[in-house]
């Protein structure tokens, strides 16, 4: 298991250097971000591709599951994806694992489902060590492929209407409700026309075109979290790697045993990456967050969360810093790896095998819905007569230190209220994953996969159930819904 103290420790690496090569000579001088993102297509002649009950923006690990779980409950569904993949940060981002909750029983059925169908295809998601919390605490293994596959699998076992390469561009609303999506697609713009519509674009990108209320980075700083660019090592010889970290190094922060281990920056190895330095073969920046992880089911590659980009040079919600960043995230992963391979035994062979197709963004905007959670919420372990799902998952800022970022006593949790995912503005939209009604502390816990999938599953019921009885998803109240169709019933 990957304990989350050892993530924590890494953050306190320190804020990285300023001097990023990309961005020291800007040719190109950015505008001002319009404020108004919701242009006026009512009028336009744009053809409708699909219609469908439920359009779901976005296919991420929640979009996926709303999608998914709407189906299941009875409803057609379009799924709209601006890649070639479902998972989002999961699948194109290359983040891996999912991260535990930390708390017994948070998994919601959905999540179950997946698993089962994990060890059907051969990983046992029964985990490489003791498993501490039972029924989904603890942190879960995948890889990419797999789980593209599963999620595609998934789709066609429910009839979800997966539209891939089409990217959301804005919307037609009419008194208060969203009547249909505008894409971009290879036939040009279309239409997708729906009575509910969940966001699950990680960027609020559905909401704010619609003019949902949004706020981005921290209310402190104004910053968002720091940005990583993720990719995979294959040729590695881990045992070497594993005899390296822990016998020469005598880092003894890496716990987890082989077949499945980690190691990264700590006060242990400070050292060996701080003479890279000096010996010119890395930067400060390049080393500022180290982490990579053996991947169950892909032996020989190692899954590199890193390197991260200072929020101080590029933030998550300007487009051309976005851009910038992968750029001179790709200069620094060709470092890292060539670091790795002159300086840790086991590396001699390795190289880069895959790159995220996706920047890894962990926040940019949240939308202002019915409830915000705050950080208020996490430290008074919150419950909710309308509860979605429980976590006890730690306040996991990349960037600034917010002074609470301590774990939950042992054994206490907060929920997630079915409010944070729908809006006063817009009846039939509901908003999951990274970017539901949290400010940024709350978003910081609620932001782990197996809690964005949750969030997903609810959405999907909520949805299908508003469709059946003809109630506005704005106005459901989910502790009024029978228990028996409910995916979380609250513990408060
Ligand atoms: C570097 C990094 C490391 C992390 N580490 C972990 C970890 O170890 N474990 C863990 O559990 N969590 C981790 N997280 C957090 C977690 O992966 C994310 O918070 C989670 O994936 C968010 O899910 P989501 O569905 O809300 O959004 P996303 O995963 O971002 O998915 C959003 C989807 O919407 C699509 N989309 C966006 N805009 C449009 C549009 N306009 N039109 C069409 N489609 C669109 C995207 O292509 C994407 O598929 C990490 C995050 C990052 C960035």
């Amino acid at each position: 298991m990957i304990p989350i103290s050892r993530r924590d420790l890494l953050k306190f690496a320190g804020i990285t250097a300023a001097g990023a090569v990309l961005n020291s000579n800007k040719t190109v001088e950015a505008a001002e971000p319009p404020k108004q993102q919701n242009f006026n297509f009512n009028g336009a002649q744009i053809p409708t591709l699909l219609r469908a009950d439920v359009c779901v923006v976005g296919g991420g690990p929640a979009g996926t599951a709303a999608a998914v779980t709407a189906a299941r409950n009875g409803a057609s569904v379009v799924l709209i994806e601006q890649g070639t993949v479902l998972g989002g940060l999961q699948t194109q981002g290359l983040v891996y694992p999912a991260m535990p909750t930390r708390i017994f029983n948070s998994d919601t059925p959905y999540i179950a489902d997946l698993n089962k169908r994990f060890a059907m295809h051969g990983i046992n998601v029964s985990f490489t060590e003791e498993p501490k919390y039972a029924n989904g605490g603890d942190a879960r293994e995948y890889t990419p492929e797999l789980l593209a596959f599963i999620y595609d699998e998934l789709c066609a076992d429910y009839k979800v209407n997966v539209l891939y390469n089409a990217t959301l561009i804005g919307a037609n609303t009419t008194g208060g409700k969203i009547t249909a999506a505008i894409v971009h697609t290879v036939e040009g713009l279309s239409k997708i026309e729906a009575n509910i519509f969940i966001d699950a674009t990680g960027d609020a990108a559905l909401s704010r075109f619609v003019g949902v209320p949004s706020v981005r980075g921290s209310e402190h700083t104004g910053r968002n979290q720091k940005m990583s660019f993720r990719f995979e090592m294959g040729g590695v010889e881990e045992m070497k790697v594993y005899k390296f970290f822990v016998k020469k190094l005598k880092d003894g922060w890496c716990e987890s045993k082989p077949p499945e281990f980690e190691f990264a920056k700590t006060t242990h190895t400070e050292k060996f990456y701080y003479e890279g330095i000096q010996r010119g073969e890395v930067t400060k920046d390049d080393v500022a967050y180290i982490q990579a992880f053996t991947i169950l089911g892909k032996p020989g590659t190692m899954s590199m969360n890193c390197p991260e980009v200072s929020p101080f040079l590029y933030s998550s919600t300007s487009a051309l810093d976005r851009s910038k960043a992968i750029q001179q995230c790709r200069i620094m992963i060709r470092r890292l790896a060539n670091f790795f391979k002159k300086n840790i035994p086991g590396f001699k062979k390795a190289y880069i095998s895959r790159e995220a197709s996706m920047l890894g963004v962990r926040e940019s905007w949240r939308i202002r819905g019915k409830y915000y959670m705050t950080g208020e919420d996490y430290f008074n372990a919150q419950k909710f007569p309308d509860a979605i799902c429980r976590s006890a998952y730690p306040i996991d800022i990349h960037d600034e230190s917010l002074n609470f970022e301590k774990p939950l006593a042992n054994g206490e949790f907060y929920e997630i209220p079915y409010r944070a995912l729908i809006t006063n503005e817009f009846s039939n939209l509901l908003v999951v994953g990274r970017c539901i009604s949290a400010n940024f502390a709350a978003q910081a816990s609620v932001r782990i996969q197996p809690t964005c999938m949750s969030m997903g599953e609810a959405a999907g019921i909520a949805a299908a159930y508003g469709l059946k009885n003809n109630i506005a998803v704005n106005n459901i109240d989910w502790a009024n819904l029978p228990a028996e169709i409910r995916s979380y019933v609250s513990a408060g």
